[in-house]
């Protein structure tokens, strides 16, 4: 039952805010949450910025936040690495700001070829060049290496439409390799199930709000609680007939959520 939900778990662009113009509704959802005993967190498949990046931007929005209000997967991605391959030494595509997070969480990390190599990571990267591409291309062939990336997304929106996202990278790369990598971010459940684990609320209770089926809706039927899709993003009510993956709710926007909620 919607009512009965305390966990809600809300992606960022397209059912929180448009570029930088917030949706209405979505401050009102968030303290109504709050006031219910309720927790919202923010769940991002961006994987250069951590969840202190969120908290001054979601403050000037108007959002009462802290840390434990966001995930993103970058966050994820730490996670990961530290629970399985703690003792691995990590071959990094992706900026510098995401090799310097994971130096600074202890994580054995290279951005050069080395034979000794256990695991290959790719994440989205505004500063690729080709060489990076090469070196990639060289760990993936020579070696026998674990194969991650950071998120599925194949794009990116930008003012003008849109440029390649980690998954857009990854295709580029699969192409000269035929590798394919496990993608951390949603629609893996891992998200939902951190989000569960640092907060004692039952997936009964949970509920993930997005604006995209093969990322947003995925992640919550992965990780087994209910969905809610809201048509101010990436979605459209046709999309809703063809999917494969059908949410259990879909709402205009988180106004009309907030709406049924306290109806
Ligand atoms: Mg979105």
């Amino acid at each position: 039952m919607l009512k009965d939900k305390r966990l809600f778990l809300f992606d960022i662009d397209g059912v929180i805010r448009l570029g930088d113009k917030i949706i209405d509704g979505s401050i009102q959802l968030y303290d109504y949450i709050k006031k219910i005993g309720g927790k919202s967190i923010f769940i991002t498949n961006n994987s250069t910025k951590g969840a202190k990046d969120y908290v001054q931007t979601f403050k000037n929005y108007g959002f009462d936040v802290d840390e434990s209000n966001f995930l993103t997967a970058l966050t994820i991605t730490v996670d990961y690495l530290k629970k399985h391959h703690s003792k691995d030494l990590i071959y990094v595509m992706g900026t510098n700001s995401l090799f310097e997070e994971l130096v600074k969480n202890d994580i054995n990390v290279t951005k050069d070829y080395n034979k000794n190599i256990k695991v290959a990571l790719v994440g989205y990267d505004n500063e690729l060049t080709f060489d990076k591409v090469v070196t990639t291309c060289k760990v993936l062939q020579t070696l026998d290496i674990t194969y991650l990336a950071t998120n599925v997304d194949l794009k990116c929106p930008v003012s003008y439409g849109f440029i390649p996202d980690c998954g857009g990278i990854v295709k580029f790369i699969e192409i000269a390799t035929d590798k394919e990598p496990k993608f951390l971010g949603k629609p893996a459940p891992e998200m939902v199930l951190k989000a569960l684990e640092v907060t004692n609320f039952n997936k009964e209770q949970t509920l993930v709000i997005g604006d995209r089926f093969y990322t947003d809706i995925a992640c919550g039927i992965n990780a087994g609680v209910d969905t809610c899709a809201v048509l101010t993003g990436e979605i459209n009510k046709d999309d809703i007939k063809t999917t494969s993956y059908k949410p259990t709710y879909i709402f205009d926007s988180v106004k009309e959520l907030l709406d049924e909620l306290i109806r």
